[in-house]
């Protein structure tokens, strides 16, 4: 059965082979079959990344660019940005009356962040808030999937408790529940080994040339008990190894045989594997700069897709509306 697919990501940097894998790829399906709404969601932007705001103009138009090079077809989904519907924020405003403090206090993704990230200040009530505006964002549509990973189920079920509470409350089924597609994607780490992050400077971007693609896979963490040419290397404790396994799956039989056989040395595999992920980005890096050189046509393509998100927000919020005031 069609169904109405959400999913979004915040503007923050360039997209890299990790949004690639983990989540574009995944949209390409869904495309096929759903109905989908993608959103570049900036208020979620703004909410972590406040200090950095003007960025956040430049950072739509590159995303834009780089999904519309990936493959996601406008004319099939619909590509909008959060700030040019208002209605989210009006809907964030009518769950957040009703949303119990506890419930965001106790959200595991929340407690983390605040743990773990302290490059920046998440210390603010809209961070605090963020997935009631996630609630929002998908519950405007009236989204009855969405694309996610395990890690992320704690979220979903929170949209699905407001939207309970929200039926009850106002005694009317409004809206739906809404269900997780689970994705298993496969695990990408940095270039370092650490997780993937803008942050940290550990990605090959979609949009870098052949020649940064080389020199960042020159400094690739390899197993780190090969040491001299003749050392017999471990493939599956290499990370470069897990890039063949997701970029060059075909040639993963031969790297295993001259890794652990040391036939031949980490440098020259890097740069095989390097000449496989230039190969692959070739189409998206060409698209993506011939995008790139008319962005008026880039914000044309995110006026229609506001035109078209709207008319969906505003007619769910029309019957939120009636039955919060009457
Ligand atoms: Fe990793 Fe390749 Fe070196 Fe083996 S040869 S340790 S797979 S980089």
């Amino acid at each position: 059965m069609k169904k109405t697919v959400f999913s979004a990501m915040r503007p923050t940097g360039k997209l890299h082979l990790g949004h690639l894998v983990g989540a574009l790829h995944n949209w390409l399906l869904l495309q096929k079959e759903h109905k989908c709404i993608f959103g570049i969601v900036d208020w979620h932007a703004l909410m972590g990344e406040y200090e950095q705001s003007l960025e956040i103009k430049d950072n739509v138009i590159e995303m834009a660019a780089d999904w519309i090079a990936c493959g996601i077809d406008p004319e099939k989904s619909i590509i909008f940005v959060q700030s040019q519907v208002p209605e989210h924020l009006e809907l964030q405003m009518m769950f957040s009356c009703i949303t119990p403090l506890g419930w965001l206090e106790r959200n595991p993704t929340y407690k983390e962040q605040l743990r773990e990230i302290k490059t920046r200040d998440l210390q603010t009530y809209g961070f605090l808030g963020y997935p009631v505006l996630q609630a929002a964002d998908i519950l405007l549509y009236k989204a009855n999937a969405v694309p996610i990973g395990e890690d992320q189920l704690p979220h979903l079920e929170l949209t699905r408790e407001i939207s309970r509470r929200f039926n009850h409350i106002f005694k009317k089924e409004i809206f739906e529940d809404c269900e997780a597609i689970l994705t298993e994607t496969p695990r990408l780490l940095g270039l370092d080994g650490r997780k993937m992050s803008k942050s940290y400077n550990n990605a090959i971007n979609l949009s870098d040339t052949p020649e940064q693609i080389a020199s960042k896979s020159k400094v690739m963490i390899t197993d780190t008990k090969r040491i001299k040419l003749t050392d017999k290397g471990h493939p599956e404790e290499c990370n470069v190894y897990s890039y063949y396994n997701v970029f060059a799956p075909q040639q993963t039989k031969d790297v295993y045989q001259w890794c652990s056989k040391a036939e031949k040395g980490c440098s020259d595999c890097k740069k095989i594997l390097s000449q496989e992920i230039t190969e692959q980005l070739k189409e998206i890096r060409e698209k993506r700069a011939k995008l790139i050189e008319d962005k008026n046509k880039i914000r044309d393509i995110l006026e229609a897709g506001k035109q078209k998100a709207r008319q969906i927000a505003q007619k769910t919020l029309e019957e939120v509306r009636g039955v919060v005031f009457g």
